[in-house]
C-alpha cells in the first residue's frame, strides 16, 4: 500500500494554469489579427506589368504590340503576398505584448500557475489506505504493525534461501529477477510499517512531523528524546530514499521516481526543521 497517493485534483502536476490572467483579447494566444503593412486594401501594384495592366510583345516602328499582363489580368493590381489579400496578418497581441497573460495578476502572482488547492502544491494526497490507519485502534495497529514485520523477516530468509540455492547449491534460473520482487515487496511492507509507527506515536502523543507544538513547554529530557526521534526518522526515510533509487535505477522499477522521492523529502524537511527548532530551545537553556 502507498502511502501517497497521485492528486486527484491536478493529477500530480502540483499546479494549475492560472485562469484569472488570460490575456482576452488574443485569448491567451499572445497573437492577434494585424492590419497587413505591406498593403492598404490587400492588394498590391503589379510587379510583373509594373502597374501598366499590359506587357511589350514587340516593338514595332510605329506602334508597339502588347498583351494584357495575365498575371493581374490587366487591373494593374494584384493580391499582397504578404497577407494574400487578407489585409490582416498574425501579430504580437499589443495587450500583453505576446506574453499570453497580463502583467499583474493578485490570483498567480503574476506567475500563470496557481498552486493545486487539494494537495497543496505536493502533487500527492495521503493514501487512502494511510488514512484508514487514523481510524484503527490501538491495538489493531499494533496488530498490524506486528503482521508486517514478520512478512519482512519471512521475506529476509526466503532471499537468504534463494541466495542460497542459486550460489550454495548451483541452481540455474534468474537469481536478480527473484531477488528484485522479494526487495521491492520488503520495501513496500517497510514503507507500511514505517507509516504504522508514525501513526502509533501520534497515538502516544509523542508528536510527529507536522503536529504544531511548542518545544518551550517541554522538558530538556524530553526535548533531547524528540530530537533523537527525528535523527532516526531521518535515517529510515533516507534508507527507504537510497532503496526506491535502487529499484528505479537499479532495477529497472517503472514509474514516477521524482514523485515518490519528493513526499520522502517533504518528511526529511519537516524533521529537520523541527529538529533545528529543538536546537535552537536547547541552545537557549
Ligand atoms: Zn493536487
Ligand atoms: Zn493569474
Ligand atoms: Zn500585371
Ligand atoms: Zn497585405
Ligand atoms: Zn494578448
Amino acid at each position: 500500500m502507498a502511502r501517497f497517493d497521485s492528486c486527484p485534483d491536478c493529477k500530480g502536476k502540483k499546479q494549475f494554469e492560472c485562469t484569472s490572467c488570460r490575456c482576452g483579447r488574443c485569448n491567451a494566444s499572445g497573437v492577434v489579427a494585424v492590419r497587413c503593412s505591406s498593403c492598404s486594401d490587400g492588394a498590391v501594384q503589379c510587379s510583373t506589368c509594373k502597374g501598366s495592366g499590359k506587357i511589350l510583345v514587340k516593338k514595332g516602328f510605329f506602334s508597339d504590340t502588347y498583351r494584357t499582363c495575365s498575371r493581374c489580368n490587366g487591373t494593374a493590381r494584384h493580391a499582397c503576398n504578404t497577407c494574400q489579400g487578407k489585409r490582416e496578418v498574425s501579430g504580437t497581441c499589443p495587450s500583453c505584448n505576446g506574453s499570453k497573460r497580463n502583467t499583474s495578476c493578485t490570483n498567480c502572482g503574476s506567475t500563470g500557475k496557481v498552486s493545486c488547492s487539494k494537495c497543496r502544491g505536493n502533487g500527492v494526497v495521503e493514501s487512502e489506505w494511510s488514512r484508514s490507519l487514523h481510524t484503527q485502534s490501538v491495538e489493531r495497529l499494533k496488530l498490524e504493525h506486528e503482521k508486517r514485520s514478520q512478512k519482512v523477516i519471512a521475506m529476509e530468509r526466503q532471499i537468504f534461501d534463494l541466495q542460497e540455492e542459486y550460489w550454495g547449491r548451483g541452481r540455474e534460473g534468474n537469481i536478480d529477477g527473484d531477488l528484485s520482487y522479494l526487495r521491492r515487496n520488503i520495501s513496500e511492507m517497510e514503507g507500511e510499517v514505517a507509516a504504522i509507527e508514525e501513526e502509533l506515536d501520534r497515538r502516544a502523543g509523542v508528536g510527529v512531523a507536522g503536529a504544531a507544538q511548542s518545544f518551550e513547554s517541554q522538558s530538556t529530557e524530553r526535548l533531547k528524546l524528540e530530537h533523537q526521534k527525528r535523527q532516526r526518522a531521518v535515517l529510515a526515510l533516507e534508507k527507504r530514499m537510497n532503496d526506491l533509487q535502487e529499484m528505479y535505477w537499479g532495477e529497472g522499477r517503472q514509474g514516477d521516481i521524482e514523485n515518490d522521492l519528493s513526499s520522502y523529502r517533504r518528511e526529511v524537511r519537516t524533521f529537520s526543521d523541527e529538529m533545528a527548532a529543538i536546537e535552537k530551545v536547547l541552545d537557549q537553556r
